[in-house]
This record gives structure tokens, C-alpha cells and sequence, in this order.
């Protein structure tokens, strides 16, 4: 979708059952002796179904005892282990574990990956692993430097850089003490967020959205262009359930993602408070948590203002309203300069559509084929009617779960649809010409049958099928045909989306 650079190296290994090999590392400070099996068991019992989840099981990482080494330190082990994995050959990535409780870990990405833990503290192993999928940090607030003497001097940091531990929604970030799912910007760039799922909002326009969870489907990610290159906006929905059972905070969370600088900062960021470091207390999570938005929260990110207007279930709608000028006119940015422009745009502003694509919400997709299953859903809501709440339906070839049911069972109650001689309804053919004559004139009462067709159109005899309809349509104004010298009307060719709206929208302007 052009949202992020490098997507290819992103996924080399998001989507793969890896095997990873487990070393453990002896050293002269260490005291705790690990069974051979135990951080085995527990990364395969804990981090796997992590993953799975987080990953809806596109990425499946296994771990296998490989052995112990000697090291002076956890550094030392890992240089050892670089060495000695040439002697067992092995093209897995690696983890080493050493013998003390600290807590705190090193990831390496790409081929050459290797994660190095002090201490066996599940968290931090997420957290390395994440990186070592290519996953960064993402963070809030300026540093001060209290906070840089609370790494001892270990980590040189500058006034005014910032802060990457303290954001409690990330597991990328600052969750040492449990697990949390990661922010959609990375599970997008892993290939388990599909483009079906994500919704890029157009410049300048307005829409409203409805965002969901990691692990519920529908829209994961928001994502508002920024003026500046590789800059975007990013919103996602969270909730406490699932590997998120203990976030601080439920809502809409957003961040700016940088892809020049690798950096993903909470937007707002938060006000500088007291950060203690790698152990959040309450209080501080909520100062960390400015970046997620609660139901009547109004926010400003860039050049939009963003709303969260309810919350039904694990579901989030925020409206985004976008001050920024726009490029095209109207709803739609792919039928700019049709014939069927306005057409199209009056029958959106009358709920008739909304677009084509959940993704691009200012696409309508002009010349693609409407099917007899989706007329039945644009000529309901050119009516006014609700679907019909039956679950079961009267054509053989109609599941009575399928989307488009409810419509049609409603327009057939109505007599604007029937089945054919055999029973079905065909949905999935394309719609013809005179099909739609036929739907038009059952459909609304100021279009009706003529009684007596004459044969206006030289390609529809009076005595053909449909010929009444389409020349109830031809009367009604609502089509002149396809084309005047001879005067035809080609029954038999299929609607497009374009054509449909220009149909529908005539229609609509002669109904009383
Ligand atoms: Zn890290």
C-alpha cells in the first residue's frame, strides 16, 4: 500500500513458523542453574501463543535447547555462540540466556538476529524478539536528565532526545512487568495486519471509521497522511482482553510514525512527569496514556480532528475531520471529470453507497460491474427500506446468511424482486440493462410498465422481455438509451457502477 519502506525485510521472518535456538549462558556471577529444558518449555508455553495471537498464527517461532556455554558475561557467551554455531551448523537465529535474575535483553535484526537476555523475564523476551522482527520502540515524552542518571550513565542520552520505555500500551516500549499486545504500525509492517483492515483517510474530507482491537478483524489501523515524507498518523483500538488484559488504558491510541528516523511517538505526547524508569506505578501509566482517547474525547492530530463519537462492544467509531485542502472534489477522487460525476456524488450524499473500498473510502470504483446481489442493496437504500430481519430465504441460490439477504428478501416482500422460472436469483451475474429497467419500474411508482410497449429502441421488440419496463423507463426520462441513431437501448450489457448511480439518481429525482 506505499505505507512503509522495506516491507519485504519487515517480513522475511513475520511470516514463518522459526525455529530459534536456545543457549544458556554460564557465568562466574551467575547463581541461578537452569535445567537444560526450562527456559525451553517455558519460551515454547508462553512466547509461541503470544506470538500466534498477536500474529492471528502467521508468525509461529519455536525454541529448542541447543546447549550451554561458558562466557565471562552474557556478551562474552554470545560472541562464544556466534562462533560455536558454525560447529553445529545450524541457519537458526539465536537466543542466549544467562544465570542471573537481571532484567534486561539485546536484539539484533535480519538473518544474522539474535536476542541476548539477562534473566528469563518473558516480557523483555517479547520485547527483544519484536525487535528482532524488525519492530522499534515507540515513546512519549522528552527525557530530562533525572532520567538519564536512572541508567546510570550506561545510555548517554541529550536533553531534548527522547524517551523510548514509556509508553505501557507497547509491549515495543515500556511494558517490562507484563505482556501487551503491539502497536498496529508494527503488526502492519509484520504482514498480519491485511490491507482489507486498514483505512487511509483522504486529505481534506471527512469520514467517520470504526476501529477494532488485535485479534477482532475489521480495521486495525487509521492512518492519516502527514505532509512530510515518511511522516503518517497512525490510530488503533485497544481493549483489555486477550495478551491487552492488563493496559492501563482502553480506547483510541495514535502515534506518529517516522520512517526517516525510525521513530514512533505518541501523539500527544505526554506532559513530563516523573518517569521512574522500566517500573511504571499507576499514577505514572495514566500520564503515560494521553495518547489514548476515551468515548466524547476531541483530538487534534496534523491538520485533522479526530472524535471518538461510541463505543459498542469491542468496536470504536471516531469521525475524522481533515482541515487540510483537498485534492479532488466531492466524495470521491476517481470520478473526478466522469459524465457520471454528479450522479454519483448525489447518490452517496443519499447513503445509496459508500464507495468501493474500505480502505480507500474515497474510492468508488466507476467502471467495475455491479452484480443483480449488489443492486439489490443499492436500490434499498435509494428506497428508504431496511433489510428484512429473516434469516432464511425464498431463492434456491440465496443463503439466507448472506449479506446482501436481508436486501433482497425486503425488495422481493415489495414484488420488486422475483425469482426466475427455476427458483434462483442468480446474484453473483452481472447486472444488465434490462434487468435494471425492470427493478426501476417495479421499484418506484412514477415509473410504471408500459401497458402496450411500441418498440422504441430498435434492439427491444415490443414483444421481447422486458420491452414494458424499458420503455417505462425511456418515458420516465431516466435513460434515452444507449444509443439515438438507431435509437437503442442494449438490454443485454452490464451495469456499471458509474451507470447505476446515473440510473438510480434520475430515478430518485422524478419519485414524488
Ligand atoms: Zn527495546
Amino acid at each position: 500500500m506505499g505505507l512503509i519502506d522495506g516491507t519485504e525485510s519487515h517480513r522475511e521472518f513475520t511470516l514463518s513458523s522459526e525455529v530459534w535456538d536456545v543457549w544458556l549462558c554460564d557465568t562466574p556471577d551467575g547463581d541461578i542453574i537452569r535445567d537444560s529444558d526450562e527456559a525451553v518449555v517455558l519460551l515454547n508455553r508462553e512466547v509461541t501463543p503470544y506470538y500466534r495471537w498477536l500474529s492471528s498464527d502467521r508468525y509461529q517461532p519455536g525454541f529448542r535447547y541447543v546447549g550451554r556455554i561458558d562466557g565471562p558475561h552474557l556478551v562474552g557467551c554470545a560472541e562464544a555462540v556466534r562462533a560455536e554455531r558454525k560447529a553445529v551448523s545450524s541457519d537458526n537465529r539465536f537466543v542466549v540466556i544467562d544465570d542471573t535474575d537481571g532484567r534486561a535483553g539485546w536484539a539484533s535484526s535480519g538473518k544474522e538476529g539474535s536476542v541476548q537476555i539477562v534473566g528469563l523475564h518473558l516480557p523483555i523476551i517479547i520485547h527483544e524478539i519484536g525487535h528482532a522482527l524488525g519492530f522499534p520502540h515507540s515513546y512519549g515524552g522528552l527525557i530530562n536528565w533525572e532520567l538519564d542518571r536512572s541508567f546510570g550513565g550506561r545510555i548517554s542520552r541529550m536533553a531534548g532526545d527522547v524517551y523510548e520505555y514509556d509508553n505501557p500500551m507497547d509491549q515495543m516500549s515500556g511494558n517490562r512487568e507484563y505482556n501487551a499486545a503491539t502497536i498496529a504500525v508494527n503488526r502492519y509492517a509484520a504482514g498480519w495486519i491485511d490491507p482489507v483492515n486498514v483505512a487511509i483517510h483522504p486529505q481534506g474530507k471527512a469520514h467517520t471509521y470504526v476501529l477494532r482491537p488485535p485479534g477482532f478483524g475489521g480495521t486495525q489501523m487509521l492512518v492519516l497522511r502527514d505532509p512530510r515524507f515518511g511522516v503518517m498518523i497512525t490510530l488503533g483500538a485497544r481493549v483489555a482482553k486477550g495478551y491487552d488484559s492488563d493496559i492501563p488504558k482502553e480506547g483510541v491510541e495514535a502515534y506518529k510514525v517516522d520512517q526517516f528516523t525510525r521513530r514512533t511517538q505518541q501523539t500527544p505526547p505526554p506532559e513530563l512527569i516523573g518517569i521512574t524508569g522500566e517500573n511504571l506505578d499507576d499514577e505514572t501509566k495514566a500520564g503515560l496514556t494521553q495518547h489514548v482517547h476515551s468515548v466524547g474525547d476531541v483530538f487534534e492530530v496534523g491538520t485533522a480532528t479526530v472524535e471518538v463519537l461510541e463505543r459498542t462492544g469491542d468496536r470504536f467509531r471516531v469521525r475524522v475531520v481533515d482541515s487540510a485542502e483537498s485534492v479532488f472534489a466531492g466524495r470521491f477522487s476517481d470520478e473526478d471529470g466522469s459524465a457520471h460525476e454528479s450522479n454519483i456524488e448525489a447518490v452517496a450524499a443519499r447513503g445509496v453507497t459508500v464507495g468501493c473500498s474500505p480502505t480507500y473510502p474515497d474510492r468508488f470504483c466507476p467502471d467495475r460491474v455491479v452484480t443483480r446481489a449488489q443492486m439489490m442493496a443499492f436500490l434499498a437504500r435509494a428506497l428508504g427500506v431496511e433489510g428484512a430481519a429473516s434469516l432464511t430465504s425464498r431463492f434456491g441460490d440465496v443463503s439466507g446468511g448472506a449479506w446482501y439477504s436481508p436486501y433482497l428478501e425486503r425488495l422481493a416482500d415489495l414484488g420488486v424482486a422475483e425469482p426466475y422460472e427455476d427458483g434462483t436469483f442468480r446474484p453473483s451475474e452481472p447486472l444488465t440493462r434490462r434487468d435494471m429497467a425492470v427493478f426501476l419500474a417495479r421499484a418506484f411508482s412514477h415509473i410504471s410498465a408500459a401497458a402496450e410497449p411500441a418498440g422504441a429502441f430498435e434492439d427491444v421488440p415490443a414483444a421481447a422481455p422486458g420491452a414494458a419496463e424499458v420503455e417505462a423507463v425511456l418515458a420516465a426520462g431516466v435513460t434515452r438509451g444507449c444509443s439515438a441513431e438507431p435509437m437503442r437501448y442494449c438490454p443485454d450489457r452490464s451495469v456499471t457502477r458509474a451507470q447505476m448511480a446515473s440510473f438510480l439518481a434520475r430515478a430518485l429525482q422524478g419519485a414524488p
